[in-house]
């Protein structure tokens, strides 16, 4: 803020502006009276610089030439009347001080001319009035440009953040509503972000508001660069930003914005020897769906970033069933204990194809919950939830043993499948869920064999000599494993290659453009190849189209999963999925 006081000072009204050097003149009179004019004003000691003109046509080329602080118009002139002249100066400059001189005898004229827009009127008679009245008039004029300047900067600022120099939110407001109304008549949707920069109190708080503000300004101008033509940028309120776009093709299309605006804070501003990175976690509404206003939606947003920094994600979309949002954790989960306790969650199975063959070789078992109020709830919602509060092991556990239950139905069924579950390890007592594993793993004594554990890169680097002694001993009893969500995590694939991995699973972020988009082409390329260097299957998850799949084919990849395989369904329903496919040939 004391950025924006500094600056208000440098441009409010000073009351008695100064006079300019040399006043810029422009005499509509003869050569005679011009030459009375000037020596009249520089005897008074008023310095001018002038051009004299005669003709309509010479006043109006003078007009758009130069910048003028005062005319001085000869009242009676043969080829250009004092009211015609003043007309002519009016249109082009109205608030350009107009000082008509007159014959005493016509001064009635003149004065009516004066009411009619000149500034004053002096009689040749008493000419030695003339430079206090040029002296009023300049100074008058100043005063006034002045004001109009300060209007419109008091204007800006009423609209504008001083520290960001971004819009407001009053303008985004507006911006908003807009969008909104024309969102509802065109049937159409748009997106709104809104983000901080993480940790700003203690950037605050370490380095003090000026580096603070530095920050901020940084952040403004990264952003300026990155976000897209037709898109709104404003800065809401201290440290809170967003992003409107008002049209919007896709959801895909918000996530890259979100995914390319987080990439654009990277740049470190460099202050003395630190460089401050900004980091931020985005809330993603849409609209109209997610509100009607522009209130709701900026609060619903607001929501969904809260949400993304609860679960450490880059970025969360609002959940329209509110209630989800506003429910307290501490219910939830509650609700979760005894949802696991009785059974209220469920498994969905999710097939996963031999590019080679086209034969589904596995099924990835992904968890959902059935609310009795609030309906299905997302993993993404629970899985965090459970992570933070110990619930993760039982849910594990609870997942193993169904998923190794469904595995050996398939396979009495003829459908012998590899049975994948997700194992999830943050903030969670790992050591005891490890324990618990093997427990219920040897005492399960038949298909071991049949089951992968998937594990993210983190899960691998909580305590990695611990992680790589638990996986052999999980080896043994005839599990595989596979490394998922690759590439977005930090470790090296030749790292990796000290676990017992058989497989990794491209993230679906880089596969689901890699036919479309050069860069994610090569990366998964480059995992590809890498990962079959080190004796690795890939699989790419995220196939949405034929395209994609023909794409990572032609790469070399080994398998693939994704909707346009086969989305996640019930265990009898894959089931049923399974027998048609036979039936066909295909598998
Ligand atoms: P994940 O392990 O990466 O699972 C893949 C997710 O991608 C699933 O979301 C799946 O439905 C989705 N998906 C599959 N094909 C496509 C596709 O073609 N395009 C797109 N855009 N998405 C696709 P889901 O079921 O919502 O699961 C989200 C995450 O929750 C999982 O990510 C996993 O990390 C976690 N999760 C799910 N079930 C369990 C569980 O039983 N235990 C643990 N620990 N985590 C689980
Ligand atoms: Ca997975
Ligand atoms: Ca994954």
């Amino acid at each position: 803020m004391s950025a924006a006081i500094t600056r208000f000072s440098d441009w409010s009204v000073v009351s008695e502006p100064a006079l300019p050097d040399a006043v810029r003149t422009l005499l509509i009179q003869t050569v005679e009276d011009a030459h009375l004019t000037v020596c009249e004003l520089r005897r008074r000691g008023l310095e001018v610089t002038f051009e004299r003109v005669e003709t309509p046509r010479e006043l109006n080329e003078a007009l758009a030439r130069s910048d003028w602080d005062v005319v001085i118009a000869d009242y009676t002139l043969p080829r250009l009347l004092g009211s015609d002249a003043l007309e002519i100066v009016r249109r082009s400059s109205p608030d350009l001080p107009f000082v008509f001189v007159a014959e005493d005898s016509i001064q009635d004229k003149a004065i009516a001319g004066m009411l009619s827009g000149a500034q004053d009127c002096v009689a040749k008679e008493t000419l030695t009035r003339l430079a206090a009245v040029v002296r009023r008039e300049v100074r008058e004029a100043r005063v006034r440009q002045e004001g109009i300047r300060a209007r419109r900067k008091l204007q800006y600022l009423a609209y504008h953040d001083p520290i960001t120099d971004l819009p407001n939110y009053a303008y985004f407001r507006d911006r908003l509503e807009q969008a909104i109304l024309n969102a509802r008549r065109r049937v159409c949707r748009g997106a709104l972000l809104v983000f901080k920069v993480n940790e700003f109190r203690e950037i605050n708080e370490s380095f003090g508001h000026e580096i603070a503000d530095r920050v901020l300004a940084h952040v403004g101008r990264c952003l300026k660069e990155t976000v897209p033509d037709g898109c709104e940028l404003a800065c809401l309120r201290a440290n809170e930003f967003a992003i409107l776009i008002p049209v919007l093709a896709s959801e895909e299309q918000a996530i890259r914005l979100v995914l390319s605006a987080a990439e654009s804070l990277h740049k470190p501003l460099v202050v003395g020897d630190v460089a401050l990175e900004a980091q931020s976690r985005f809330g993603v509404v849409y609209f109209p769906d997610h509100g009607s206003s522009a209130e709701i939606l900026t609060q619903n947003a607001r929501k969904a970033q809260y949400q993304a920094r609860k679960t450490c994600s880059l970025y969360s979309v609002y959940l329209p069933h509110g209630a989800q949002n506003r429910i307290s954790d501490l219910a939830l989960v509650s609700d979760l204990r005894r949802a696991i306790a009785d059974d209220r969650l469920y498994l969905l199975y999710q097939p996963k194809m031999d590019l080679r063959t086209g034969a589904t070789v596995g099924v990835e078992a992904l968890a959902r919950w059935n609310h009795p109020v609030l309906g299905t709830i997302p993993p993404a919602r629970f899985i965090p939830l459970a992570e933070r509060t110990g619930l993760i092991t039982p849910l594990t556990l609870w997942s193993l043993e169904q998923a190794l239950r469904q595995g050996r139905e398939w396979a009495d069924q003829g459908f012998p499948l590899r049975v994948a579950v997700n194992l999830s390890m943050q903030n969670s007592s790992v050591a005891d869920l490890w324990e618990r594993l093997f427990d219920r793993l040897a005492a399960a004594r038949l298909g071991t064999h049949q089951l992968q554990l998937e594990i993210t890169e983190s899960v691998v680097m909580i305590n990695p000599a611990a992680t790589l002694s638990n996986m052999k001993r999980l080896k043994e009893l005839g599990a595989s494993f596979a490394i998922d969500d690759f590439g977005i995590g930090y470790s090296s694939l030749a790292y990796l290659k000290r676990l017992p991995i058989d497989e990794i699973k491209i993230d679906k972020s880089f596969v689901v453009h890699a036919a479309t988009e050069a860069e994610d082409g090569a990366i998964v390329k480059l995992i590809v190849q890498m990962g079959h260097e080190l004796g690795l299957k890939i699989v790419a998850e995220g196939i949405e189209d034929a395209e994609t799949l023909d794409f990572l084919a032609r790469l070399g990849c080994d398998m693939a999963q994704g909707y346009y395989i086969g989305r996640p369904l019930p265990g009898p329903e894959l089931g049923a999925w399974l027998a048609a496919r036979r039936k066909q040939g295909t598998s």
